[in-house]
């Protein structure tokens, strides 16, 4: 299909709207382009919001690529331009308007979504060749439904871009066995600030390669990942025990993610939540895997805090596998644990169900509203040293009423990070911690306003500056240059430099506000 270009103009623009150089030079780019896929500059509401909700731009067109050469046509023309820029959209799941580009193009990846599934058998290791645009969901299903395979890292949540996870780095509960997503990637086929098609890999064209992963979009557009997969299991046994003390949750935790492989469990994560009957979002009701199991008061000493702890393990394991092995794998672990006693809830759910349980919890937040709410999310890596204090006061403290959905808190292992990729981790020590405010709402007046949960977060996160806390910010959201370099510590030279290799106009991603475009007359 030849691409084709509707009007140009925004007719009910707000301030912001494109000037009338802009407005000039689109028709010319977009004309020379010469897609297969499609320009849209009327209906460009998708490329304007995200799943924050909290900022909004005005693009000047939204872009339907259906190969990497449209992808690699587009940048090239921006390149070339006086001073357009370039955003990648995934699935439009970041906070900040990440993926957003005021008066650039945005190129909606998932219409190359489908483009691309090849098992690859190198050496041998397996390995999947994907879309940058495709979703974890249909590579999940793929992978596990056609081959019996699946990659061995994912999210919590699958309605994710591949491209979209791996500009940040991916992280879930397999993470402390295998690292994040960008830790099991062998290659990708990256189109540059340039417009070059390249393919990258630890050893050719290694900068780009690692500079890609976890490189918030910066250095080029991921157009083709080479996933790495393991055999399926058929089914997972998961498996919530409770805490009352910090301490217990955290040992236990830290014990279970430092254990061999083949001797703990196939995921670890933890959450904490409100100690409170009456709050179904982050009060007990919030921990049962099951509507019919319940949860006992009296398991829970009046003693105890504000807040409770719930260690979320799972065990893979087939069909095949007697129930009584299962049980005897499963106790013998939960055995050297120290939860309180009884306050355990388990189920067995096949391995695809378990790993689109977010998409339950999506249909039933879209069902009242809450899931097309303002979501001001904030996301940290805390490091081991500091987490016991970070609970002292943010967690039994400033969020002792919640944030009315998850508020997670697990460990991760550093060496399961590839220090060469652009993520930024907290400085010292093997464990540091995610911790995810995931908060959901209703819209204000009927909740909170936006302002005070932003506010919340700021508060939050001066605390820990206040403290001296060995901490990063995960899916970082900054203003300033200054903030930046503080953000990326002693790798910010490195950012630089991959920077005016592989973009240097910087065209791409404009929506995290790190560079500036250059304009050219
Ligand atoms: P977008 O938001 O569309 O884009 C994010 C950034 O990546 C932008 O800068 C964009 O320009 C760039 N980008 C997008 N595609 C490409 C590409 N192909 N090449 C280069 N750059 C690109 N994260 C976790 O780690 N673990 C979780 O469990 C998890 N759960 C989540 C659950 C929900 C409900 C939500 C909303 C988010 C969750 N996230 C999680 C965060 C998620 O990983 C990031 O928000 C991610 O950026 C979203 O992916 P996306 O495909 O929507 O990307």
């Amino acid at each position: 299909m030849i691409a084709y270009l509707e009007r140009c103009i925004h007719e009910n623009d707000s301030e912001s709207r494109p000037n009338d150089d802009e407005k000039d030079q689109l028709p010319n780019i977009c004309h020379s382009l010469d897609l297969q896929g499609t320009i849209d500059c009327v209906a460009t509401g998708l490329a304007s919001k995200d799943f924050g909700g909290m900022y909004t731009c005005n693009p000047l067109a939204l872009i339907r690529p259906a190969s990497p050469d449209d992808v690699a046509r587009v940048v090239k023309a921006a390149y070339r331009s006086p001073n357009l820029t370039v955003a990648a959209r995934g699935n439009g799941h970041s906070i900040n308007g990440q993926a957003m580009s005021d008066r650039g193009l945005v190129m909606d990846m998932r219409s190359t979504g489908g483009n691309l599934f090849e098992v690859v058998r190198i050496n041998g290791e397996t390995f999947v060749d994907v879309s940058g645009g495709a979703l974890w969901e249909d590579v999940l299903k793929q992978c596990v439904l056609e081959y019996k395979l699946a990659p061995r890292s994912w999210t919590d949540y699958l309605g994710l871009t591949v491209g979209g996870t791996l500009s940040n780095a991916g992280v879930s509960g397999q993470a402390y066995r295998f690292g994040p997503q960008t830790s099991n990637v062998a290659e990708l086929d990256v189109v540059t600030g340039k417009g070059e098609v390249m393919t990258c890999n630890k050893n050719e064209n290694s900068e780009l390669f690692f500079g890609a992963l976890g490189g918030l979009g910066q250095f080029g557009i991921i157009t083709r990942a080479r996933v790495l997969v393991q055999s399926a299991p058929d089914m997972v046994r998961w498996i919530r025990v409770v805490y009352t003390e910090f301490e217990d949750f955290t040992r236990d935790a830290e014990w279970l993610v430092t254990r061999p492989e083949g001797e703990s469990f196939d995921y670890i994560e933890g959450f904490v939540f409100v100690n409170s009957i009456d709050d179904p979002a982050n009060g007990w009701p919030s921990v049962p895997l099951d509507p019919d199991q319940g949860f006992d008061p009296s398991r829970i000493p009046r003693t105890s805090g504000s807040v409770l702890y719930c260690l979320e393990v799972a065990l893979h394991y087939q069909k095949t596998d007697h129930p009584s092995t299962v049980d005897k794998a499963v106790n013998s672990l939960l055995g050297q644990l120290g939860f309180n006693e009884d306050v355990k809830f388990q189920v067995d759910v096949s391995y695809v169900g378990f790993l689109l349980r977010v998409k339950h919890a999506e249909e039933s937040a879209r069902a009242n509203g809450i899931w097309d709410a303002p979501h001001p999310w904030l996301n940290m890596l805390v490091s081991k040293r500091d987490i016991a204090d970070f609970d002292r006061v943010v967690f039994k403290r400033m969020l002792k009423e919640g944030v009315g959905g998850p508020m997670l808190v697990y460990p991760l292992l550093r060496s399961k990070w590839d220090s060469r990729t652009s993520v930024a981790l907290p400085a010292e020590g093997e464990i540091f911690y995610l911790v995810a405010l995931l908060r959901f709402t209703m819209p204000y007046p009927k909740g909170p306003s936006t302002e005070k949960l932003v506010s919340q977060n700021k508060e939050i996160v001066q605390f820990c500056v206040k403290e001296g806390f060995d901490f990063k910010l995960y899916l970082p959201h900054y203003q300033s240059e200054e903030e930046w370099k503080r953000h990326f510590g002693n790798q910010w030279s490195r950012f630089v430099k991959r920077k005016d290799s592989f973009d240097p106009m910087a065209i791409l991603a404009p929506g995290q506000k790190i560079f500036k475009r250059i304009s050219q007359s």
